[in-house]
């Protein structure tokens, strides 16, 4: 079984409770582990891959929940720095609109220096980098596009998720979609949601995106469609994966949680590009991640809520 090393994010989510109140008005927050590439590591593990977390958490209580929690999932944590600087805090609630009320106070986890020495570790092995904070500037955007070369040159299999935030990128959005393209050109596999696809299309359907950002690079597309499934192309075959009907009650996690159950179903092949040339292979392991998803919908948070390998074959 081979090496998912999963780098990015891991933060903490400040929730707030009694939804319906924007920040200035909220009293009481949930904390939560978050950050989607650490998400993904957890995802793996749980179902049984090797899922490694490359990233920074700030040298504080924070920091140390949030080792604790990949932990106890079963992440290797062996890759994970930590910083003087505090841990990143995401500030969230749902105003009476409707609206995300978002605060973000960017720590550690921009601090993640780059190690070469990793390099020797890749062969063989499968890099994700899921990009939700990784683009906005310091060590941790170097680290990101010198593990994205050093995984090229040992030949590794390549996942990218943009993971678009908004908030994060208010007036910025060319500076984002140009910041993703080396990622999706060097990429085997690419997940997006409807929104990133078009964002970084330009396109105004799925299916023109597709072609798009195929001939940007990546060979396997998938967009995820919430309870409509998720759409598959690679090498011509374009064809929606339906989702697995269920009581969603929180969809936090959800494409991590698919995104992580196709990445592990990945890891257990002999040789990745049997899933290049096979289709109906592809097709299977989309409907199982699929079933990861739907799962993760059905109880609150994003890493509780991700299925164990018994729960995805029950
Ligand atoms: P994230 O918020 O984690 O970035 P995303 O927008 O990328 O998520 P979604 O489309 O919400 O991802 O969900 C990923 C997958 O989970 C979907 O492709 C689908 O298979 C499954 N899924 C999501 N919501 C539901 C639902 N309500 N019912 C059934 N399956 C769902």
């Amino acid at each position: 079984m081979k090496k998912v090393f999963c780098v990015g994010e891991l933060l903490i989510d400040f929730v707030a409770e009694n939804q319906g109140n924007d920040l200035s008005k909220a009293l009481h927050f949930t904390k939560k582990a978050g950050g989607a590439p650490a998400n993904v590591a957890c995802a793996i593990s749980k179902l049984g891959g090797k899922g490694i977390f490359v990233g920074s958490v700030g040298n504080d209580p924070f920091g140390s929940f949030l080792l604790d929690t990949l932990k106890k999932e079963g992440v290797d944590i062996s890759l994970t720095q930590t910083s003087s600087v505090f841990t990143t805090l995401a500030f969230v609630s749902l105003a009476e609109d409707g609206e995300r009320d978002f605060v973000f106070s960017r720590g550690s986890d921009r601090e993640l220096t780059y190690d070469p020495s990793l390099r020797k570790d890749f062969v063989g092995h499968m890099l994700h980098l899921g990009a939700a904070t990784a683009l906005l500037g310091g060590p941790l955007e170097t680290a990101y596009s010198k593990y994205l070369f050093d995984a090229l040159t040992k030949e590794m299999f390549i996942s990218f998720d943009p993971n678009y935030r908004g908030d994060l990128w208010k007036d910025n959005e060319q500076q984002f979609i140009k910041k993703c393209m080396p990622f999706i050109e060097k990429s085997h596999l690419c997940k997006f949601s409807q929104e990133e696809a078009l964002l970084l299309s330009g396109a105004s359907n799925v299916d023109d995106a597709c072609d798009t950002l195929h001939e940007v690079g990546t060979k396997i597309i998938t967009v995820t469609l919430g309870k409509e499934g998720t759409l598959v192309s690679c090498n011509g075959m374009k064809q929606i994966v339906p989702s697995i009907p269920v009581k969603a009650i929180d969809t936090t996690g959800a494409g991590d949680a698919f995104i992580g159950c196709l990445l592990s179903q990945i890891s257990h092949l002999d040789k990745y590009e049997q899933v290049f040339s096979d289709t109906s292979l592809l097709l299977a392991m989309v409907e199982k991640a699929n079933k990861a998803g739907a799962i993760t919908t059905t109880a609150y948070g994003a890493i509780p809520a991700l299925p164990t390998k018994s729960q995805l074959e029950s």
